[in-house]
């Protein structure tokens, strides 16, 4: 995932390290049939479980606000329709937060 030419902040670049850590976990499992859509799927769901685990839910809210936030291209639009159905997903964004603004949860 791209995060354009700024400097990280410590929040993001774990956002994007479990990003990563996810698309290389998918491309070790499918190098014989990589799919992109799939992949960016599989990236998104693992660095949001992972930045639950880790016990940072704030931060896995705003990872699923950004990631909603690049919906409207390929993959990420194809990726989250995918992940609409997942229950990980459901709860993150259904669930209120501290960094929770007024938007709706879609
Ligand atoms: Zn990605």
């Amino acid at each position: 995932m791209k995060r354009g030419g700024q400097i990280a902040s410590p929040e993001s670049l774990l956002s994007t390290f479990f990003h990563e850590y996810g698309h290389t976990n998918y491309l070790v499992e499918h190098h014989d049939k990589e799919d992109e859509v799939a992949s960016e799927t599989e990236a998104i769901r693992f660095s949001l479980q992972a930045l639950e685990n880790e016990g940072y839910p704030n931060l896995a809210y705003r990872e699923a606000e950004s990631v909603k936030g690049m919906a409207g291209a390929t993959p990420y639009k194809e990726a989250v329709a995918n992940l609409k159905s997942d229950p990980l997903w459901q709860s993150i964004l259904g669930r209120p937060t501290k960094s929770r603004g007024p938007q709706e949860v879609s």
